[in-house]
């Protein structure tokens, strides 16, 4: 009989050839277990999206009392679904401006393409205007106007009229005008290894938009719910935009993803022609019900602020002459080592120290850290010591030899 191990590599579609692949049959708050019984100290929640941990029992129990009731009834957007408008009416009470109404999807990528159709629907435009270095996802559209031309070539023809420009880069701005839909922009730049918005760009940003006419949509899908030790990252730069798009933590462990806008705005897509976006799945009741337990976990436990004294305790802990800076806010953070090899050899022998951390897209000089918010002093503690004997190791394999 084959074994996981061969079965992952035959029959499931591989996205690189060198996956992490390690096999995992249990997860609970901030560990993963394996099958027999190597334990993991998770230092990436899945790429930002298990803020509350994995297996949270208020969670998991909503999961449990929404499966019991029913799963899928039809595509969304016809039936009234108790899951998601008590989601959106939640969600509505903690965003800031006129976001207050709730477009669900299956995925970042999705949430990111019903934003960009959205733009072009109200203002008539069709010109996007984004960022190098930034992700936006996968599909056709997102990947049309992510910041990385070796990602994007392959796939030619693209979207038309789509322009990357410099973040942090005020004559960047000059390149939006009378006839751009929007620009789409992560308020902290993730992928390119967690680039912080400088010199109120943000708000430069804000303005120029609010000055041709052209939307602003924040992917916040990496750093929504509580993950820069903020609710959302434009509460921290006290930025509003037009479109806020949501996922990964957003379903609290389940896939979910969404567009919010204005009513106003929204109602572009009902009408001349109706279905402006039609989707299957979007807004299952069982990730909604998910979601929303995890949001109530992240405010009733003050998970948000609790980051920032986290995010100070790694900053304090990791000190070692191969680290050359830590970026970051709150818990989303990049450890530059200034070198891709010793990168590749940390993340690689991460799981023989207890340890799971990953990679950055567009910033091979630095790994992530980027644990559940759940995550302890001592856990931190621990996490920190193997990560300073990994990289003394890595010292001795790769600098001294
Ligand atoms: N936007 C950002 C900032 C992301 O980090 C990602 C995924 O990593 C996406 C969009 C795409 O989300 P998904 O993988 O759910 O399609």
């Amino acid at each position: 009989m084959l074994t996981n191990r061969q079965l992952f590599l035959q029959h499931l579609g591989q996205t690189s050839d060198s996956p992490l692949m390690i096999e995992i049959e249990r997860a609970e708050g901030v560990y993963m277990y394996g099958p027999t019984g190597e334990k993991y100290l998770d230092l990436v929640s899945g790429v930002s999206v298990s803020n509350t941990g994995h297996h949270h029992p208020r969670v998991v129990e909503a999961v449990k009392r929404q499966v019991d009731l029913y799963m899928h009834l039809m595509v969304y957007g016809e039936i009234i679904q108790s899951p998601q408008v008590r989601y959106a009416e939640r969600l509505a009470g903690i965003f800031p401006g006129e976001l207050e109404t709730c477009f669900f999807v299956n995925s970042g990528s999705e949430a990111v393409e019903g934003a960009m159709k959205l733009a072009k629907r109200f203002t008539g435009r069709s010109r996007i205007v984004s960022f190098k270095k930034s992700y936006h996802g996968s599909t056709h559209g997102a990947l049309s106007i992510q910041g990385s031309e070796q990602l994007r070539n392959p796939f030619r023809p693209l979207l038309p009229d789509t322009f990357q420009v410099s973040f942090n880069d005020e004559e960047s701005l000059f390149t939006i005008d009378e006839r751009t839909a929007c620009v789409v922009a992560e308020p902290i730049m993730a992928e390119a290894g967690v680039i912080c918005p400088i010199n109120d760009f943000l708000k430069k940003l804000r303005h120029r938009c609010t000055e041709t006419g052209a939307l602003l949509i924040f992917d916040e899908i990496q750093t929504g719910f509580g993950r820069t030790g903020f609710m959302f990252a434009m509460n921290r730069y006290n930025v509003v935009p037009d479109i806020l798009v949501l996922a990964k933590a957003l379903g609290g462990g389940m896939p979910l993803g969404a567009f919010i806008s204005s009513n106003r705005i929204m109602s572009a897509l009902m009408k001349n022609p109706a279905l402006g976006h039609i989707t299957t799945f979007g807004g299952h009741p069982v990730c909604c019900a998910a979601g929303l337990a995890s949001l109530n976990v992240i405010i009733e436990d003050n998970l948000t602020v609790r980051c920032n004294e986290k995010s100070d305790l790694f900053r304090q802990q990791l000190r070692h002459p191969l680290i050359r800076e830590i970026r970051g806010e709150g818990l989303l953070l990049a450890v530059d080592l200034a070198n891709s090899d010793l990168v590749r050899y940390i993340i690689a022998n991460s799981p023989k120290y207890g340890l799971i951390l990953d990679y950055f897209l567009f910033c091979a000089d630095a790994f992530r850290i980027a644990p559940p918010l759940i995550i302890t002093r001592d856990e931190i503690l621990w996490a920190c010591g193997q990560l300073k004997m990994l990289l003394d190791d890595a010292s001795k394999n790769l600098i001294e030899k």
